[in-house]
């Protein structure tokens, strides 16, 4: 079979001999032999071998690049490259009902290729034209690889819109998952993998939710009811770890409502679902906005308060937006914790650089007239790795600050 070419324009090869993954349409001098979706081989325009990668004329990102060597793209690049993957989760590969991101895209070098495992099943996000053309063989591959009951498919993101692609779901391999899949993060969830977000759960928070059961159990003595507020909470991820922790009364605020049934199953999934006065709960079906402006009139105080809110820049022209809705989320959060309290805090906006988060925390601190210190910066598990050569595959970042 022949394979396309891709020649770069003059002074345009730095970056890919770099090893950054995307090749934008204005670098291209010319396009030959490939049909979209193909995998192409990408010289200089003095004919000087690249890297080789995949094709999509309909994106602005023309071409990923798969592998910087002169290597083919066939199954034993996909078995080594699989196998890879699989392999560094070991850490997080710890019981049947382990849950985790297994192939981080672009930051574990299959630009367009999310996989995530919930205990028995694996759910795959295909988010380009060449993913989606080869799903089918990825999952088989990934079968036999890693032992699973069945593969299901999520790729219901608009980002494929981008690629000329549909939103799809649906089951690729093995047995359909059961309507909520049981997953233990040391505590138990149930996901919804059919119509939770994402795939049907924010793997990426998870040493942080433990963390947050860790500084209740270090900084607060159980007979001083500890008031945690957990804004955005989706199905209860950082509450639950509070109630776990105990001596606490715990508010989950969230808009929606299939997410606070969920989390109020996953409260009651962990035992912790009897109002007792050492450990008390409520779900709070509210926008976060008008909740923290009516606690701030209320002068309601929290000694720990978490803000894990949805992405708010989805690319650079979005930034100074999304800058101002951090800050006011943030000023509000610090007008509500208690003196010697505790916010945690965080953007999962790639466009957002952990400098420029913090620099907009500090701008909101200075605005409450509180201070702050930073305990901690805060990221993602190591399930969710970030390529040296990608500084966009940072996307979740955070701070733990003690508030005076
Ligand atoms: N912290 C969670 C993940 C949060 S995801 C965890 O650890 O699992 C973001 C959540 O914000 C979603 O559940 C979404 O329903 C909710 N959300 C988005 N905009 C909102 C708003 N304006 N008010 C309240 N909730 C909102």
């Amino acid at each position: 079979m022949s394979e396309g070419l891709i020649t770069i324009k003059a002074g345009r090869e730095k970056p890919i001999k770099q090893q950054h993954p995307w090749i934008f349409s204005g670098a291209i001098a010319s396009a030959s032999n490939a049909n979209p979706g193909d995998i192409v081989t990408v010289q200089t325009h003095d004919g000087q071998f690249l890297g080789r990668g995949y094709w999509n004329p309909r994106s602005q990102i023309q071409v990923r690049i798969l592998t910087w060597q002169d290597e083919p793209i066939d199954e034993a690049w996909w078995r080594k490259m699989l196998q890879r993957a699989i392999d560094s989760r070991a850490p997080q590969n710890t019981s049947d009902l382990a849950a985790y991101r297994l192939i981080n895209a672009e930051n574990d070098f299959i630009p367009g290729l999310v996989v995530e495992r919930y205990a028995d099943w694996l759910v795959i996000q295909a988010l380009t034209l060449f993913i989606d053309m080869n799903k089918q063989t990825i999952a088989n591959l990934l079968a036999e690889l890693l032992p699973v009951k069945g593969i299901y498919e999520r790729s219901d993101v608009d980002v494929r819109g981008k690629e000329g692609l549909k939103s799809v779901k649906g089951k690729l391999w093995g047995e359909a998952p059961p309507k909520h899949i049981l997953i233990s993060e040391s505590i138990q969830f149930n996901v919804d993998v059919y119509n939770g977000h994402k795939t049907g759960f924010y793997l990426d928070q998870a040493p942080n939710r433990q963390l947050l059961s860790q500084i209740i159990t270090e900084n607060f003595a159980k007979e001083n009811i500890c008031r945690v507020l957990n804004l955005f909470s989706y199905t209860g991820g950082f509450g639950i770890n509070a109630l776990a922790a105990g001596g606490v009364d715990v508010v989950n605020v969230d808009s929606s409502q299939d997410a606070l049934a969920l989390a109020e199953q996953n409260i009651r999934l962990n035992d912790l679902h009897d109002q007792t006065p050492g450990r008390s709960w409520q779900n709070i079906e509210v926008d976060v906005f008008d909740y923290l402006h009516k606690a701030v009139s209320q002068n309601e105080q929290f000694d720990i308060i978490v803000c894990d809110p949805p992405k708010f820049a989805n690319n650079k022209q979005q930034v100074d937006r999304a800058a101002r809705g951090y800050k006011d989320l943030n000023l509000n959060c610090f007008k509500l914790i208690k003196y010697g309290g505790y916010l945690m805090t965080f953007s999962c906006s790639g466009a957002i650089s952990q400098d420029l988060f913090q620099k907009i925390v500090f701008g909101a601190l200075a605005d409450s007239g509180r201070q702050g210190q930073i305990i901690k910066h805060l990221g993602p598990g190591t399930d969710h790795p970030v390529a040296l050569t990608f500084p966009e595959g940072e996307y979740l970042k955070g701070l733990l600050l003690r508030v005076y």
